[in-house]
């Protein structure tokens, strides 16, 4: 942190009884100020009373019912079946599971208000599992509709309505936006705010309530993205404290690059180049995301930024997921590099001998640019002088090993690079402690992808234009079927499709690569293909991320419908990468389910990366985006990044400005949304 404001006083813990207090903390409510911002699901309407003959719809109601008989059935399951009736009727109250004591409340006699909504079943009316609770003879209705809190087993809703109602009374609900901003934002205040939610008054719309764009809830949201913002740009503030070396260039080894390369830089490559060299050149470490669609021209932007490092005299280490990905890194950037007299190392984990291993170890310290796999961050791999470190697909590592390879060197500079392309709102949220560039123009005279959808009985047609591809002198991919269930089961479908195809084109080449192949297979199974040698290959998504074949032109998916989108667009991308006109086939097998037929839909109608991913979040929520991000970043609870995108942008700018000009406002902000869960975030 940059400047030290009074460290904020901790909210007072929850006064419960011990047990109680165990299962507040599975939901992740330890002090006084969890409870305030433990906010409802929904609400309930239990301020009338619905006769039992008028009961039947889609709302749920609330019943008054005097139980007749109580029967525990063991067949065709167990459960318990509660008869009960008011004046106007009988209903049957049906559980499938319950405990001794609820048993107890709905014996013979008891009077109960039941809520849930009612169906016509065998015998009648029905509800199953309703919410109950005895009632006395004149017990007074709630006058405000029920708050039905997210809970554990064991811990009623009641019990949680109860102590959030002590907390709203006695807790602090201080406001810790600044007045003037407030106003400008045009927000609610939050204590206000939060006792609407919690207890909304009477004849409060339930469906405004429910629909969440009730000022209140935009409050909450605001300041739930307000407090991660905070967080992650602490962070990225904190970084700028620590130093790292200064890599200017000392001569023209960048430019002589440029030089030999049979193609000029895109606009987009110039300006991320010009951003990354500026802070390559600051005293402090750089954490920038260089994003681009698959086939932007990442690869180039990152020996850029090598040479800037190395003809700065220190080294820099580029890291990939795969094996295969690595090494042709290692073998283009060889090609570029070694002519212009730069040493670059190759490190793999398939590297068997311990002696070959420390050789190559050895070579690590030396070089001037080090690829290769995880193998990078083993203990015995020392770097004399580590600048920049660089990590391709970096959503495939997770925290640890980016730390890892960060700790290779004293405070490195790291450019990670991804072609699963972040939606805006998304990259701002989660990645807001990095710098982000992105490269959002692709080389000139590529010829767009044509995609096709193919029935699964339409197989011949697609061997047909295999064929027409392979005696253009073109090449072709066709990928296996997805079985994530089962790695043998995917390996057997892998073969057979293989035996399938090496039947289908007699007189071509086929070959064939899986994840089990040992990695010196793989790589010469690759290597025969990128050399024209294999005509079609058959493969699982080991090819998903970054190969590179310019002369294939036609990619095959068998199954599409099992991918993933984000993984059908890469995978598309391997294809398109040369001059050539280019096609990819997706075979499906119906009959296919909505959410199928829908991704289907969107990799047809789109080949922008971006606008793909953005259709995905609202399809899947962020969870796969933010991947190994995961852990250590703060997860919404309330706000929705699809639907909340205005509230992220405008935290993003409060969030600098209390940082700058309120920072006791924001220790507050922090304490009161992520409490003890900020310390995780600096770890
Ligand atoms: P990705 O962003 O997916 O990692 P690559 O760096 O592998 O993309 O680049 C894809 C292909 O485009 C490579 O063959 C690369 O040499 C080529 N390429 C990169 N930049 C340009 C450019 N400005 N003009 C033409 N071809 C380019
Ligand atoms: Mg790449």
């Amino acid at each position: 942190m940059t400047t030290s404001g009074a460290p904020a006083p901790a909210s007072p813990p929850i006064r419960a009884s011990e047990a109680l207090q165990k299962k507040l903390a599975k939901i992740g409510l330890h002090s006084e100020a969890d409870l305030l911002v433990h906010l409802p699901l929904r609400y309930e309407d239990e301020t009338c009373i619905t006769p039992v003959n008028r009961s039947f719809g889609n709302e749920p109601v609330q019943i008054e019912v005097v139980v007749q008989s109580n029967e525990i059935q063991f067949r065709p399951r167990r459960q318990m079946i509660v008869r009960a009736a008011d004046e106007s009727g009988e209903i049957t109250l049906r559980f499938f599971s319950f405990y001794p004591n609820q048993q107890a409340a709905l014996s013979e006699g008891s009077r109960i208000r039941a809520f849930g909504e009612v169906r016509g079943g065998f015998f009648g009316a029905e509800m199953v599992h309703p919410r109950f609770r005895k009632a006395g003879d004149d017990e007074p209705l709630p006058a405000e509709l029920t708050p039905i809190y997210p809970t554990t087993a064991g811990l009623a809703n009641s019990a949680l309505q109860k102590l959030i109602g002590k907390a709203l009374a006695v807790g602090d609900l201080s406001e810790t936006l600044p007045e003037d901003l407030r106003q400008r934002l045009k927000l609610p205040g939050l204590a206000r705010s939060l006792r609407f939610l919690h207890t909304p008054p009477p004849g409060t719309d339930l469906d405004t309530l429910h629909a969440r764009n009730h000022p209140a809830w935009r409050r909450v949201k605001f300041d739930e993205v307000l407090a991660q913002q905070l967080s992650l740009r602490r962070a990225y503030l904190a970084r700028r404290e620590q130093g790292a070396p200064v890599l200017v260039a000392r001569d023209d080894l960048g430019a002589r690059l440029l030089d030999s390369l049979p193609f000029g830089l895109t606009g987009a490559q110039v300006r991320a180049m010009a951003e990354i060299g500026g802070d390559l050149a600051q005293p402090y470490p750089m954490q920038r995301l260089l994003q681009g669609d698959v086939g932007a021209g990442k690869t180039i932007v990152a020996a850029l930024a090598a040479c800037q490092a190395i003809s700065a005299g220190w080294q820099a280490a580029f890291m990939a997921p795969t094996e295969i990905l690595a090494e042709q890194h290692y073998l283009k950037l060889k090609d570029w590099l070694e002519p212009l007299g730069v040493k670059v190392a190759w490190l793999s984990g398939s590297l068997k001998t311990k002696a070959k291993r420390e050789q190559l170890a050895a070579t690590a310290a030396e070089a001037q640019l080090v690829v290769g796999t995880h193998a990078l961050i083993q203990d015995g791999v020392d770097f004399a002088r580590l600048g920049l470190a660089i990590v391709d697909e970096q959503h495939r590592f997770g925290v640890a090993q980016r730390l890892a390879l960060r700790k290779k060197g004293d405070n490195p500079h790291q450019l990670m690079m991804s072609a699963t392309p972040i939606p805006r709102t998304l990259a701002m949220s989660y990645y807001a402690d990095l710098d982000v560039t992105v490269l959002d123009e692709l080389p000139p005279g590529r010829t767009p992808i044509k995609t096709r959808l193919v029935a699964d009985n339409r197989r011949d047609d697609v061997v047909g234009f295999v064929r027409k591809a392979v005696e253009e002198g073109r090449q072709a991919y066709w990928v296996c079927p997805l079985i994530e269930e089962s790695e043998v089961l995917q390996l057997q479908t892998a073969q057979e499709t293989y035996d399938f195809l090496f039947e289908q084109f007699s007189g071509l080449t086929v070959g064939l690569v899986h994840g089990r192949l040992k990695a010196d297979e793989k790589q010469a199974v690759m290597a025969a293909f990128a050399a024209g040698e294999i005509d079609v290959l058959v493969a699982t998504t080991v090819i998903e991320v970054g190969v590179d074949v310019p002369n294939a032109s036609l990619m095959v998916i068998e199954h599409a419908e099992r991918f993933g989108l984000s993984q059908l667009h890469q995978l598309r991308g391997r294809v398109g990468r040369g001059q050539y006109e280019s096609s990819c086939v997706l075979i499906y097998a119906g009959p296919l389910g909505e959410v199928a037929r829908q991704r289907l839909k969107i990799i047809f109608e789109n080949t922008d990366g971006f606008e793909i991913a953005r259709q995905d979040l609202q399809i899947r929520g962020p969870g796969e985006f933010v991947g190994a991000r995961q852990s250590g970043v703060p997860l919404l609870r309330y706000a929705d990044l699809e639907m909340d995108a205005d509230l992220v942008e405008m935290a993003r700018n409060v969030a600098e400005e209390m940082l700058t000009e309120h920072l006791d406002l924001a220790e507050r902000h922090l304490k009161r949304w992520l409490g003890s869960r900020e310390e995780l975030l600096r770890s």
